[in-house]
């Protein structure tokens, strides 16, 4: 599949990888919103976006919050916060479809739109 993030988890693709397991791979936005912007994706291309979240696949979905609160704690954002944000089709903007969450911090970062 010609899929940018599948490429990126696999290796194929060079990244700044912060995090992975078997299940999830985070790493650095390549243009980041924030100060600092990670994201955070899994690994298998089983949901192009949130809306295809469901009783078979949502079990992956509570361990990726569980790697975005890890991560953020490690990387120091945990005490001023953060925002988590996933764009879901067209009107969100969503340019990759490979589900993917967003993880921004370490500065203020506005109203959301
Ligand atoms: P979205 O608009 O929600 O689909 O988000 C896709 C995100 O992927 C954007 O924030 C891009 O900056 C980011 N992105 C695109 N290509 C790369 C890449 N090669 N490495 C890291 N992040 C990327
Ligand atoms: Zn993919």
């Amino acid at each position: 599949m010609d899929c940018l993030f599948c490429k990126i988890a696999a290796g194929e693709i060079p990244s700044k990888k912060i995090y992975e397991d078997e299940i999830v791979y985070a790493f650095y936005d390549i243009q980041p919103a924030a100060p600092t912007h990670f994201l955070v994706i899994p690994k298998a291309h089983t949901m192009e976006n949130c809306a295809q979240i469901n009783e078979e696949n949502a079990q992956i979905m509570g361990h990726i919050f569980q790697v975005i609160a890890r991560l953020a704690r490690q990387l120091g954002l945990e005490e001023n916060g953060y925002r988590v944000v996933t764009n879901c089709g067209e009107d969100a903007g969503q340019t990759v479809r490979h589900l993917h969450f967003h993880v921004l911090g370490g500065g203020p970062l506005g109203k959301m739109a």
